[in-house]
């Protein structure tokens, strides 16, 4: 926080000593709070999101109230035996698949994509017309015995991983397995994993005792059933329509991140990559993709979604950077998918929920929400594939 603060200072009397005015100082200034960014606001706010329960009746509610135009069934199940559900509406050609909390204190896409099935399940000109031409497949609360926790990982146990796989016995815990103390919740009565690390490009992986423990740049092992859940889900749609062409993921980051100016706080940082270009030296390992491997379209999807909030203004919607780029990150939805040709994108929304919490909670649902709105109306009326990839490139980086 001190060096962030301190290159806020110089950077902004940088600027006055430029003969600029304090204007460059101004946004951060209007905000309130943000000169004393903290990531801890004392607002735990997790009772506020939609809960597991809520979000079953408000799916199972606009599949009543819109029969034929939204369907939603149970996708899986969790490892302590809660539902996932994956609610699907329009009919067209274009292909999106949105998943949110797979880290479980990560909670505003949940809401943004219950508010976005209602909107394209409207009985209005825009939403039919939008349905003509995509099809949304959404799995909100993907890791919802995390998110019942209102924690990052799963609840679930090495022993009942080696329980589910025999062949595991003997081998090392993979990696990305909690015992300890991990953002302040307790793993070590309640162990879970990052499920986050869990996927591998080979959808048809079987899990191997060789394969573990496994690293951030390995791919991972389907281990869990959340993970599994959306690995199927995947593969069903994309042999129903020929693939899946966009795949987002909705996180959150930390709160107090700036953008690469150090004027603003970010509101939210997106990303088309998390493996290296198979066709570059260092994606040489993912060599057997790189005939399906589409940065372009990756890069298409992000932009779309940048040019949808940009275009509010100067708004709350505004501060939107990049990623930190150059990931190899195989065993995340995104790098597997992307290397399955899907276009890919992160969005990471500011403040976890036992940090910045409730308190920006309709501002940043709404981000979320524009943003996927952004990419389903470019890929619903053919703009998002005029888009110049390069343009990615206009998005800011974050200080971090
Ligand atoms: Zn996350």
């Amino acid at each position: 926080m001190l060096t962030r603060r301190s290159r806020w200072l110089s950077t902004a009397l940088a600027a006055v000593l430029a003969g600029g005015t304090l204007a460059l100082a101004t946004p951060a200034a209007a905000e309130p709070g943000t000169a004393q960014c903290s990531p801890n606001t004392g607002d735990v706010g997790a009772e506020s999101w939609t809960d597991h329960a809520e979000l079953g009746a408000a799916l199972s509610n606009l599949a009543a109230q819109r029969p034929g135009i939204v369907t939603v069934e149970q996708a899986g199940t969790s490892n302590r035996g809660r539902a996932i559900w994956s609610a699907r509406v329009g009919t067209g050609p274009e292909t999106v698949l949105v998943t949110s909390e797979i880290h479980g204190n990560e909670k505003t896409g949940t809401d943004a994509v219950v508010s976005l099935l209602r909107t394209l399940s409207a009985n209005t000109p825009y939403a039919r017309q939008l349905r003509d031409r995509i099809t949304l497949v959404a799995i909100p609360k993907m890791n919802p015995d995390g998110a019942e926790l209102d924690r990052r990982g799963n609840d679930r146990t090495w022993g009942e991983v080696v329980r589910d796989f025999p062949q595991l016995a003997g081998a090392q815990p993979a990696w990305n397995y909690y015992t300890g103390s991990t953002q302040g919740d307790d793993y070590a009565s309640r162990p879970g994993f990052d499920v986050n690390r869990d996927y591998n490009p080979d959808l048809d992986y079987v899990p191997k005792a060789g394969d573990f423990p496994g690293t951030s740049s390995r791919p991972g092992w389907y281990i869990h059933p959340e993970s599994r859940t959306v690995r199927d889900v995947y593969r069903r749609l994309a042999a129903e329509k020929g693939g899946v062409d966009a795949y987002v993921d909705l996180h959150h980051q930390a709160p107090c991140y700036l953008d690469e100016h150090g004027e603003n706080w970010v509101t939210m940082s997106i990303s088309g990559q998390f493996v290296p270009d198979p066709r570059s030296p260092a994606g040489a390992k993912y060599a057997e993709y790189a005939d399906r491997y589409d940065f372009d379209l990756s890069r298409q999807i992000n932009v779309a979604a940048y040019d949808a909030l940009r275009s509010y203004g100067n708004s709350a919607f505004g501060n939107i950077t990049l990623y930190p780029q150059n990931q190899d990150l195989p065993g995340t939805g995104l790098g597997s998918f992307a290397l399955n040709g899907s276009g890919t994108t992160l969005f990471e929304v500011r403040g976890q929920t036992q940090s910045w919490g409730a308190k920006k909670r309709g501002q940043l649902i709404s981000t979320v929400e524009r943003g996927l709105t952004g990419i389903l109306e470019g890929l619903g009326d053919g703009s998002l594939h005029r888009i110049d990839p390069n343009r990615y490139n206009e998005i800011p980086e974050t200080q971090r």
